[in-house]
């Protein structure tokens, strides 16, 4: 078909839908495939009159070169023809349609019998116009399939439409809204997943899990708009600090981060959360209520190489939490190991 969605006008499929090939109004085209010469001309000159452009061949062969070449909106297509006749062309011209197109067929034929008919519907033929061909019959079936193309079509563009906003809510519920990092469910997927693979390399699987300190004074400070920045900026010393492509950071929750990297031992883990702190502080963002003077984080590093036997993600992220527990007690701007000694 000569539409795909674009606002517009397409002559065929009317005022709502539009061109995308052409991005203009185009005309209705017509592949007539007929070996017969009289019978062409006749059904030219009709189609010509109603508004349709005709595009002739003589013969299955040429007829499906056309069809690749312009790919026209309907096909009249004689049944019988020497050569391949026009089941099978039939046949091959419904292999070459794309995802998403359709092109009516109507056959021509002076034959009518019931095995005929089931014959032409079976290789994806949609009407049968009788030799020789009556005028408001002709005008009558090229309307009639003109209105089911239409609705077919809008129906292609809602699909799509659908599809598409399928994939922005899938995003969308996958992202943290302020800082536009992943969030909590995410980060859930991610942990499973990653534990789940490490299960089966028996590579060691660390977490991060990052506490802004003394956040609550910040917002109280400065405001919650101020907070948010703070935030933001935070998620980006993140970001910045993961160089893997499988390594993620999400968003917890409120002024907590986390940190999944895959394939890491507890050295590599410590070097990335030391890079997060150091970063971090390195934006010297002021802090007027907090001890250290400026915006600083907290994180508690874990480490396990994931096995039945060396318990679970919930029991990882436990691990994690209670190192950040011990980085806060110790005074805040720290990064603290699990199952290293405590104070
Ligand atoms: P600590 O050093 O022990 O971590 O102290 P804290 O004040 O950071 O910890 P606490 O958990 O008591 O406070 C977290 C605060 O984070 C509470 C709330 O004011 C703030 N917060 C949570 N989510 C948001 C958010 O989306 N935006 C802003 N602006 N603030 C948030
Ligand atoms: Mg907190
Ligand atoms: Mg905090």
């Amino acid at each position: 078909m000569c539409c795909k969605p674009r606002a517009g006008v397409c002559a065929w499929h009317g005022p709502v839908l539009a061109c995308l090939t052409t991005g203009s109004p185009a005309t209705m085209k017509a592949l007539v495939i007929d070996d017969t010469l009289t019978s062409m001309a006749v059904i030219c000159a009709q189609l010509r009159k109603i508004g349709i452009e005709p595009l002739s061949a003589s013969d299955g062969a040429s007829g499906i070169e056309m069809f690749k070449e312009h790919r026209p909106d309907l096909v009249l297509l004689d049944v019988l023809m020497p050569g391949m006749d026009g089941y099978e062309t039939a046949k091959r011209i419904r292999q070459l349609e794309r995802d998403g197109e359709w092109a009516p067929i109507l056959f021509l034929t002076a034959r009518t019998n019931d095995d005929d008919l089931e014959r032409g519907i079976a290789v994806g033929g949609d009407d049968f116009l009788i030799k020789p061909i009556s005028e408001i019959v002709l005008t009558a079936k090229v309307r009639a399939m003109q209105r089911i193309s239409q609705m077919r079509y809008s129906l292609v563009v809602l699909t799509r439409r659908l599809d598409e906003a399928n994939r922005e809510l899938l995003r969308l519920s996958s992202v943290d809204g302020l800082t536009c990092i992943s969030n909590r469910r995410q980060f859930d997927e991610c942990l499973l997943r990653e534990w789940a693979r490490g299960v089966r390399s028996a590579k060691p699987l660390s977490i991060l899990m990052c506490d802004v300190d003394y956040f609550k004074q910040y917002n109280d400070l400065y405001g919650h708009p101020a907070g948010d920045e703070c935030l933001k900026a935070v998620a980006q010393v993140l970001q910045n600090c993961v160089h893997r492509p499988a390594d993620m950071v999400a968003r917890y929750g409120g002024e907590e981060f986390t940190v999944v990297l895959p394939d890491t031992d507890v050295q590599g883990a410590r070097l990335v959360a030391e890079e997060v702190r150091r970063c971090l502080e390195g934006l010297q963002m002021q802090h007027a209520d907090s001890p250290l003077g400026l915006v600083t984080i907290s994180v508690g590093v874990a480490c396990r190489v994931p096995a039945r036997e060396t318990g679970s993600p919930v029991q990882l992220l436990g691990d994690a939490d209670a190192a950040l527990y011990q980085a806060k007690l110790a005074g805040r701007n720290k990064v603290f190991v699990a199952g290293e000694e405590w104070l």
